[in-house]
């Protein structure tokens, strides 16, 4: 049967539009008997014809840990989206972290990783590739090209995330990435904020770049999945590492995340606006003595979100001024929309009081008061920002500072 996907670029045609590709990628109806989406294929057994068909090696379908047509629609519309040679899905973000590195370490190999990573990055760096003798050095994030100084003869891979976790530095990915193409040195990028509906990270030099796709691919805060595209030259090398290590998303949670990609561009649209309208409204509190969102003209790297990024997501931070923790606990407690937890990228908004001070390395996060991430879910930001304006008055009335 002929394949009914819709075709990315048509000679003679400008290419599709990112919200365009985000509906049409991976489709192939005829697979499915017109149905417009994939079914969930649950398996572990595939079986063959015959023995020799067995032998031949060449069935498309050959065992649970290697793919189904529910894991493909999904990797091919990520594949499309990204402009990558391949996509893989492990079950969680932090697998395709750990993935990602195991794909680019060997023994006497060093690493570089962002100082503002996701935490855990940390963790799988310090107490698991350290046993094995990879060597993780955290850098700066606003190093920029300055990251050519810290490669060594022995670096094998540099860990790029922008903005950073929490505290949303942006990193210059391009110049970045200049350093270490010209050296044959693996950038891995964790783009779980931007997506690649905002930020495409391949053609900004790039090699492997993933998202916890439990985030805005799924959407809803109802699966956990993780994502890992690689371009021409390290896609032969990802797929190698994946089939070996067997950590795979399940059926029912690829097509959460199958389901949850189709409407992702009218979701962040809104997650982005939102958000935007809620932080210029925090920026003009008196209770409030910083925003820190790459989309505001104050952030230290709006001009490289501008210059690299087309849009924003949801989540963005801000620091109080100095207060009593009382004051800060009994504004986030009582919040009506804000749930305290931390897996963002669902419909819901969060609110999070946080402190990276006990574990960066290489910098250091200076501020005076407390530090809250808000993640801006679907609901109206007016009845957002009522919220956190009766949330701002708890703070003041226990003794929260002002300026
Ligand atoms: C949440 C998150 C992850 C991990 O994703 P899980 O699916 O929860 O394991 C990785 N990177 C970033 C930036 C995240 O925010």
């Amino acid at each position: 049967m002929t394949k009914k996907t819709i075709p990315a670029a048509e000679s003679g045609r400008a290419p599709l539009r990112s919200g365009t590709r985000l509906v049409t990628g991976g489709r192939d109806t005829d697979l499915y008997h017109g149905f417009i989406n994939p079914p969930v294929y649950r398996g572990s057994t595939v079986l063959y014809r015959d023995v020799e068909t067995m032998r031949s090696r060449d069935q498309r379908y050959t065992y649970g840990l290697r793919g189904s047509p529910t894991s493909e629609a999904l990797e091919d519309a990520l594949s499309e989206m990204e402009g990558a040679a391949g996509t893989v899905l492990p079950n969680s973000g932090l697998s395709a972290i750990a993935l990602s590195f195991l794909t680019v370490a060997q023994a006497g190999g060093h690493v570089l990783v962002s100082d503002s990573c996701y935490q855990p990055t940390r963790l799988f760096c310090d107490q698991a590739l350290a046993r094995y003798g990879v060597e993780t050095e955290y850098y700066d994030p606003l190093i920029g090209a300055g990251i050519g100084h810290l490669l060594r003869d022995n670096t094998v891979g540099v860990l790029v995330e922008a903005p950073g976790s929490q505290t949303f530095e942006m990193q210059d990915i391009p110049a970045i990435a200049a350093q270490c193409n010209a050296r044959d040195v693996c950038v891995i990028m964790d783009n779980t904020w931007a997506t690649p509906l905002y930020f495409r990270p391949l053609d900004h030099g790039v090699d492997i770049t993933l998202m916890a796709g439990t985030k805005y691919i799924v959407g809803h805060s109802d699966a956990m999945l993780g994502t890992i595209s690689a371009n021409a030259n390290w896609w032969p090398h990802l797929r190698r590492m994946f089939d070996i290590f067997g950590i795979v998303a399940g059926p029912d949670d690829i097509y959460m995340g199958h389901r949850g990609l189709r409407s992702m561009h009218v979701r962040l649209a809104h997650h982005m606006n939102a958000a935007i309208e809620v932080a210029r409204w925090l920026e003009t509190r008196p209770e409030v003595a910083r925003v820190i969102h790459p989309a505001l003209e104050s952030h230290p790297g709006h001009a490289i979100w501008k210059r690299d990024f087309t849009g924003a997501s949801g989540l963005f931070s801000f620091e109080l001024m100095p207060g009593p923790d009382e004051a800060l606990r009994e504004m986030i407690d009582h919040l009506r929309f804000f749930g305290i937890g931390y897996s963002w990228g669902g419909y819901e908004s969060l609110a999070v009081p946080f402190d990276c001070s006990s574990y960066r390395t290489a910098t250091t996060f200076a501020h005076e008061g407390p530090m809250v991430r808000l993640h801006i879910g679907l609901e109206d930001p007016a009845d957002l920002m009522a919220d956190l304006e009766d949330g701002l008055a708890r703070w003041r009335a226990k003794g929260g500072g002002v300026v």
